[in-house]
């Protein structure tokens, strides 16, 4: 499908600290309307709010043929079960058990929702129009307030028992390295220790502040190294993507995050997996950023509703 053959949908990047709404088609141009709501603590009213705003653009733009939500989690994505739709066990206030979809459905009744993960929504639109084109095996990872990881194996976004929790798999200690982490739950899990939060509280103060040659950056990037080998070991994944907002890096710069990453990826992987791709040349390609950059998200949902729609219109869709 052409961006002109898209039916114009709306979207939702359902974050821990900020709802982003457009209306579009797909990237760039194809985003005829946007906005941002803070998340706050009052799901009722926020998904009011946006509810609102997709109906006033309805008038300016037209109608829209699909809704697609790429939210933060954990999220039941059973269509089966009586929460789907909903945040299941945030410990962030307000939100446990919060609906999502259900009020969206209420309000434009008839029209088919897409519903996932925020980071299978981002992997879904880098699938369709960035860095995993073409590619049927990918992880796409966002590291920002938390970290959380989607992707496809075999040209399908992955889902299981719940949905991938890639964010708190478990990471060897690194020598000379005592910090607790911040996890609630594990500690020194992956967003334990490689979050902005855990990287601000490692540092004493925001990884925006700390400069290049802080030892928080070493810690941080052999922590991430691991985690990212270990998901080559268990996905075998063609390319990594990392979005979210640690791999811009603050002083020490998006260029010498990867760079250092690459590094650290090939020094942890010690050339136990045989390819090309994880090579001197290989890796660069291997261990990328984002093509759709801090727009992912958002296309991500506009992605998951084309998703919805297709399904729809392909008669499918027992709804
Ligand atoms: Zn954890």
């Amino acid at each position: 499908m052409t961006l002109h053959e898209r039916p114009l949908v709306g979207a939702i990047e359902a974050g821990g600290t900020k709802f982003v709404c457009a209306v579009g088609r797909g990237p760039g141009e194809g985003i005829l309307a946007r906005t941002r709501f803070d998340t706050g603590d009052d799901p009722v009213r926020l998904m009011r709010e946006v509810g609102a705003w997709l109906s006033d653009r309805q008038n300016e733009h037209g109608p829209i043929a699909a809704l697609g939500v790429a939210s933060f989690g954990p999220v039941d994505l059973d269509e089966a079960s009586a929460t789907y739709g909903r945040v299941t066990t945030t410990p962030k206030p307000g939100w446990q058990g919060a609906d999502i979809l259900g009020p969206l459905k209420a309000a434009f009744p008839g029209i088919p929702a897409g519903f996932d993960t925020d980071v299978n929504g981002a992997a879904l639109g880098e699938a369709t129009w960035g860095a995993a084109r073409g590619l049927a095996d990918f992880v796409y990872v966002t590291a920002g307030t938390g970290i959380g990881g989607g992707g496809m194996a075999g040209g399908r976004l992955l889902h299981g028992l719940v949905h991938p929790e890639m964010g708190h798999m478990g990471l060897p200690r690194i020598e000379g390295d005592d910090f607790a982490g911040t996890c609630p739950y594990h500690g020194r899990c992956w967003e334990g220790l490689c979050s902005g939060p855990a990287i601000a509280k490692r540092a004493g103060m925001p990884a925006e502040s700390l400069p290049p040659d802080h030892p928080a950056w070493d810690f941080t990037i052999h922590s991430m190294a691991h985690a990212f080998f270990n998901l080559a070991c268990v996905l075998s994944p063609r390319r990594i993507i990392l979005g979210g907002s640690v791999r811009k890096a603050g002083q020490l710069g998006e260029a010498a995050f990867f760079d250092k990453l690459r590094a650290a990826f090939r020094n942890t992987a010690a050339g136990y997996i045989a390819s090309p791709a994880l090579d001197d040349d290989g890796i660069r390609e291997f261990i990328v950023p984002p093509s759709l950059g801090d727009d992912a998200g958002v296309c991500g949902a506009i992605a998951l509703a084309h998703a919805a729609w297709e399904v729809r219109v392909s008669g499918n869709d027992p709804a």
